[in-house]
């Protein structure tokens, strides 16, 4: 079968042929590759600057972010059925006893750092034809969403982050009520920095919590992205004509959450300058390695300290972030069917996959369908 993959060795992103995989236990489930999304993690394993083949492999088939249909199912599989619409899992645990997230199927959380992660780190991923995996690690999606169910794996970056959130905001001993007359939520007032899918996802799972929602970004106004922040319900402001002061000040207000999906350290730093009290800032994003930025880290500290700030990073996501991913993107479907779809701004075959990685396409979230 045909597979895109990336030979790190060479620095080369190739179409390669595979073995076609056979279940091996009476718990695996095969599934037929529908649609496979590209993102910044990716391009980064495209362009040599992250990912590790399997061991004793020379290259990686990539892609995570994927939907796929059971096509065989093991013996002992319940619940799943051949025509069924699936989300594979990203992460695999590590083998360590001792691991107490992993042991609790929670490897997104893993101590050891020895987990998988599948197209990623150290196993192969799904731009390929078919793919064979356990149960376990595969989400259901309902029909109805197949034209956007790609869009669940990056969903989950930001239903990981609410879930974390509401966690932590459990400190403040108060509802955190809407004030009357006014749009403006107290304690709900989020910044979503950067406009990519992940960004824009996040900016959807913020307003269907009933977040007052701006999403921050460079691109001037108008443009495409500004106008599906505007038909969620959301506010856009570009950087390159607003200060992070006058986004804290006029613009925003106090802000009670930073949502970070731009992956540049310096603006989100900059933004975290101006964190509200009680807010808390969430990374999502992994920065390519530059070289060092310049932080007034005595003003932030003593930020963190006053205002009661926490910083939290998240990565990957467990398996009842798929979950509630699948259930906000039937609510986003509901609410904003237009926006959601616009989203998926391109479907390729797979030997157009280079252009694609190598970011000569434009596009919010472009994707490669297999026929
Ligand atoms: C994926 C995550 C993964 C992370 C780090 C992201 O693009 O969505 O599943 O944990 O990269 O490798």
């Amino acid at each position: 079968m045909r597979a895109v993959a990336v030979l790190p060795s060479r620095c080369e992103v190739r179409l390669t042929t595979e073995k076609e995989p056979e279940l091996r236990t009476a718990s695996d489930v095969k599934l037929r590759m529908l649609e496979v999304g590209i993102c910044g993690t990716d391009k980064e394993i495209a362009a040599c600057q992250y990912g590790t083949p399997p061991q004793g492999h020379g290259h990686l088939v990539i892609g995570h972010e994927s939907l796929g249909e059971v096509v065989e199912v093991g013996k002992g599989v319940k619940g799943l059925r051949k025509g069924d619409l699936v989300v594979p899992m990203v992460r695999r645990p590590c083998p360590h006893e001792h691991c107490l997230a992993c042991r609790t199927e929670r490897q997104d959380y893993c101590y050891t750092g020895d987990f998988v992660e599948r197209g990623i780190k150290q196993a192969h991923g799904f731009m390929t034809e078919y793919v064979v995996d356990d149960q376990r690690y595969m989400v259901p999606v309902p029909r109805e969403l197949r034209e956007v169910a790609v869009l669940v794996e990056p969903l989950t970056i930001a239903e990981k982050a609410l879930s974390q959130l509401a966690v932590v905001q459990q400190r403040l001993p108060w509802a955190c009520p809407i004030e009357r007359g006014t749009e403006r939520h107290t304690c709900h007032r989020a910044v979503v920095l950067g406009a990519g899918p992940v960004g824009l996802l996040g900016a959807m799972a913020l307003r269907n919590a009933g977040f007052d929602t701006t999403v921050y970004s460079r691109t001037k106004l108008p443009n495409d992205r500004a106008d599906l922040v505007e038909a969620i319900g959301g506010r856009y402001v570009s950087s390159e004509e607003h200060s992070v002061e006058d986004l804290a000040g006029r613009l925003v207000g106090p802000i009670d959450l930073v949502y970070e999906a731009v992956g540049a350290s310096q603006v989100a730093f900059d933004v975290l300058r101006v964190l509200g009290t009680n807010g808390i800032f969430i990374f999502t994003g992994v920065p390519a390695r530059k070289g060092p930025i310049s932080i007034d880290a005595d003003h932030l500290m003593r930020n963190i300290v006053l205002k009661n700030q926490i910083v939290v990073g998240s990565v990957n996501a467990g398996r009842e972030d798929f979950e509630h991913a699948i259930q906000d993107l039937a609510m986003f479907m509901e609410r904003w069917p237009e926006a959601v779809r616009s989203m998926i701004t391109g479907r390729y075959p797979m030997k157009q996959v280079e252009g694609l990685l190598k970011g000569r396409v434009d596009g919010i979230k472009n994707v490669l369908a297999f026929g």
